[in-house]
């Protein structure tokens, strides 16, 4: 259920020809979900001056609900909605091979000490593809925005339209020190009032920022500077899986925010050892996916653990593995006609702009 196309921009690396690598993990996915619309993978290889080893980011669509644009990976959007079109790419991988000396390729003997299971890269970054990721990653100062839409002229001017969430966000919960959990949304709804309405302009970003912030601390609200120090200590921010799963601890160990790992991963210190050890932002070396799975317990899931297919499963895919928690989210993706319209009129408006989640 998956089409790989490979760009090779560096014909030395094993990456461009690791055809039953990307395969694999493609079929390991198909094995926990139930997919019925293929899913097209662009992956593109190229030396990167960055140290990242993959990067991924899925094309998405966006409705507005909750009077916020949220954002919806196609490739889920083609499995609960039949007919949604199904041409261009839903999920864009770029792997970093000067990465390939810490690289184990499939069938290039035992790994290394220091090396990364390809494999394993691969599925990880296609579950990216698939909705884990965050869009609260606007770092200004001591203050973490989420991500919104704009147009800038050709003077700096910006003419706001509209914060935004990712379905992941959606269930998205943070522990502020001495109150009980709080969902995000509101806090996205709320800096929405704040900083527009739709079509709002200001002079330039660092005016549209600065005065998010003023109108926050004329109402007496915190929201992006509580957002950031969630965001940077231990167990403070969580994704709330469906009914009867407990609530699923990210990645706020690092301080300062940490672009691209911050948030959009499982809590390494809960569970790197665990049979979630795929969705952790630094991957254990010296270890096959294979390893691991036999090390840390994952039948069946071939490397997805149980809290990923939750958390899969709560964004509205549907699992396959029996035995899973409950099958399908009923209520967080809305599919009536409206919505079905809305969705259709944006499909040629595909976001493509690069905003990348590496591991
Ligand atoms: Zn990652």
């Amino acid at each position: 259920m998956f089409d790989f196309h490979i760009t090779c921009n560096d014909n030395a690396s094993p990456a461009c020809s690791a055809m039953d690598t990307y395969n694999r993990a493609g079929q390991i996915i198909s094995d926990n979900l139930i997919l019925n619309t293929k899913i097209i993978v662009e992956i593109t290889v190229e030396r990167r001056p960055e140290t990242f080893w993959g990067a991924t980011y899925p094309a998405k669509v966006f409705n507005n609900l909750d009077d916020i644009r949220r954002y919806f990976p196609t490739a889920l959007i083609k499995q609960v909605q039949p007919g949604f079109p199904p041409e261009g790419t839903d999920i864009f991988i770029t792997i970093n091979s000067s990465r390939d000396p810490d690289t184990y390729y499939p069938g290039t003997g035992q790994i290394q000490a220091n090396q990364h299971d390809f494999l394993e890269l691969v599925l990880h970054e296609l579950q990216h593809g698939l909705g884990f990721e965050t869009v609260w990653y606007q770092l200004q100062g001591n203050d973490l925005f989420p991500d919104f839409d704009y147009t800038l002229d050709n003077n700096g001017v910006v003419t706001f339209q509209s914060f935004k969430e990712n379905i992941f966000d959606y269930f998205l919960v943070v522990h502020p020190i001495g109150r009980g959990v709080e969902r995000t949304t509101p806090y996205v709804q709320a800096l929405n009032t704040m900083a527009g309405p739709f079509g709002k302009t200001y002079n330039n970003m660092g005016d549209f920022y600065n005065g998010v912030i003023q109108q926050q601390q004329q109402q007496g609200k915190s929201y992006t500077k509580s957002m950031l120090s969630m965001a940077t200590l231990p167990y403070r921010m969580s994704f709330m899986a469906n009914d009867g799963n407990d609530p699923i601890a990210l990645e706020t160990t690092y301080n300062p925010f940490k672009l691209g790992s911050s948030i959009s991963h499982f809590a390494k210190d809960v569970y790197s050892t665990t049979s979630d050890f795929l969705l952790i932002s630094e991957s254990q070396a010296g270890k096959t996916l294979e390893d691991k799975v036999a090390a840390y317990g994952n039948d069946p899931g071939e490397g997805m653990g149980p809290d990923l297919r939750s958390l899969l499963a709560t964004m509205g895919y549907e699992l396959r593995i029996p035995g899973s928690p409950p099958a399908k989210s009923s209520n967080k993706i809305t599919t009536n006609n409206s919505t079905d319209s809305k969705l259709k009129s944006v499909v040629n408006n595909r976001n493509k702009k690069k905003r990348i989640v590496a591991l």
